[in-house]
């Protein structure tokens, strides 16, 4: 087994077989002089003149893929590199197997990168990831991915995946839609959420669910968001909205002090959405001090007392289809009213007045979560969608599923859903939800490194019942 970079301090006179790529190469009058990088770091080699491999090194460029064996020694005084962990120490190598060579890369990967054009560093995602911070985001997202299991599996709960290929959702996006091979017609869509799955597993009795889930949103793209995103997605029986919220709290404490973040303030400070909007002007917000945000602190707080519904943008398809009567939900329809609330909800009475018991977590200015106690009595859902606008037919067609299933002893229940990539955007400190993401997409909703959307064989569109039919506006083509 090779030796990992990073291990070498620990081996001064000992020989190390390493991998790696050449991260840069200098020759110093007869000494050949390269750092050599894995997922680990960075170590300085240094092949001497009297090498038989001597020329064939003289050959190798910066990214070649090598393996290399040799001594590890401690740096001639002087020589030494505090700003590398390996600084102290290089290796006199003594065997050299070149791996695999390189074309010069695309884009130089020696910096952050955040100046080079997007396009480029999206269409070659594979080298760019090269880029040590890259690298490191990886890393630490993988960590924290592991700190929140980890944290819920400690609180019993149970992972469980729902279905990708379902139907229509109700999360306030457009769907993306699959036509059905085998029935012509007809589509399934890719979950806005798994938010209908996951209240189905109260019913069956699973209590604490959670599921890294990705969800698809066709929605008009904004500066640094695609079309998909990770959930951490939680749900609970038996509770009511401080048990969820005390719960979320716990875990995502636990989970960020894993990875080394730094939290402002426990328990998070909650706030009344109408209060939020009183001294923030947004639901929203940013509470850290100017010597807080240099020093990369998390700032959690909870904002409550939301209003249930809201007037229908008209400039939002998703709102006119949700919104029939003109009101829409503001944040999820499967939610239950503020206790307070009940009767005129029931009623369709004051419909700008009634709060929901919905439950948004905010860090830094971004909302990073958000949840509710959901409507368990088909009554009550009913109610929602009638306020809505949907005929007692289109309620049935829409959610006749949930209604059905709440009639089987469905527990109370509520949960949460938790925007991985915003957590880990905020604790890589990062402005964007793009440079945590492995391939994420370009602004114009292009997918990195692999050609898509695009136009597909016109047997496979005959195999699926489609035709492309072109636009036609105005008469004109
Ligand atoms: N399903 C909701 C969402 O995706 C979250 C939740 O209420 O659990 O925004």
């Amino acid at each position: 087994m090779r030796t990992l970079i990073n291990e070498i301090t620990g081996l001064v006179g000992q020989e190390a077989e390493l991998a790696g790529w050449i991260h840069a190469r200098r020759d110093h009058g007869k000494l050949i002089f390269f750092d050599l990088r894995d997922r680990s770091g960075v170590a300085q080699c240094v092949i001497t003149p009297e090498k038989s491999f001597y020329q064939e090194a003289g050959k190798i460029r910066p990214e070649w893929a090598v393996r290399v064996k040799g001594e590890v020694k401690r740096r001639p005084k002087g020589m030494e590199n505090p700003d590398l962990p390996t600084g102290n120490f290089e290796v006199e190598i003594k065997a050299l197997t070149v791996l695999n060579p390189s074309e010069p890369l695309p884009l130089p990967i020696d910096g952050d990168g955040y100046e080079i054009d997007e396009s480029v560093r999206l269409r070659y995602r594979y080298v760019d990831l090269r880029r040590p911070r890259l690298n490191k985001i990886l890393q630490l997202r993988s960590k924290y991915a592991r700190a929140v299991r980890d944290a819920l599996y400690d609180n019993c709960f149970t992972e469980v995946e729902t279905p990708m290929l379902t139907k229509a959702t109700k999360e306030g996006a457009r769907d993306f839609i699959v036509p059905s091979r085998m029935q012509p017609g007809k589509f399934y869509a890719l979950p806005q959420s798994p938010q209908q799955y996951k209240q189905l597993l109260m019913i069956a009795g699973v209590e604490r669910y959670f599921q890294f889930a990705r969800c698809i949103r066709d929605e008009d793209l904004r500066a640094d968001r695609g079309f998909e995103h990770t959930q951490v997605d939680i749900e609970m029986s038996f509770v009511e909205q401080q048990d969820v919220m005390a719960m979320v709290e716990k875990v995502v404490r636990q989970a960020v002090t894993q990875v080394g973040g730094k939290i402002k303030q426990n328990p998070f400070p909650v706030v009344a959405y109408a209060e939020a909007m009183k001294k923030y002007k947004a639901d929203k917000f940013d509470l850290r001090t100017e010597e807080e945000k240099k020093e990369g602190v998390l700032a959690f707080a909870w904002v409550i007392n939301f209003p249930f519904f809201k007037k229908v943008d008209r400039a939002d398809v998703a709102e006119i289809r949700d919104g029939k009567s003109g009101w829409t939900f503001t944040h999820n329809p499967f939610s239950q009213p503020m206790p307070e609330y009940l009767t005129d909800h029931l009623a369709g009475k004051n419909i700008g007045d009634i709060l929901t018991t919905q439950y948004d977590l905010v860090c830094n200015g971004y909302e990073v979560g958000g949840g509710s106690i959901r409507a368990h009595d088909p009554e009550v859902l009913r109610a929602t969608l009638r306020i809505m606008g949907y005929t007692e037919e289109q309620i049935e067609a829409s959610v006749g599923h949930m209604l059905e299933a709440f009639s089987y002893g469905a527990p109370p229940h509520g949960g949460i859903a938790l925007g991985l990539d915003r957590h880990v955007m905020l604790l890589a400190g990062e402005e964007s939800l793009r440079e945590v993401i492995a391939f994420p997409m370009t602004s114009g909703g292009q997918t990195a490194v692999m050609d898509a959307p695009c136009p597909v064989d016109p047997q496979q569109l005959e195999e699926l019942h489609l035709k492309i039919v072109e636009k036609t506006v105005k008469g004109k083509k």
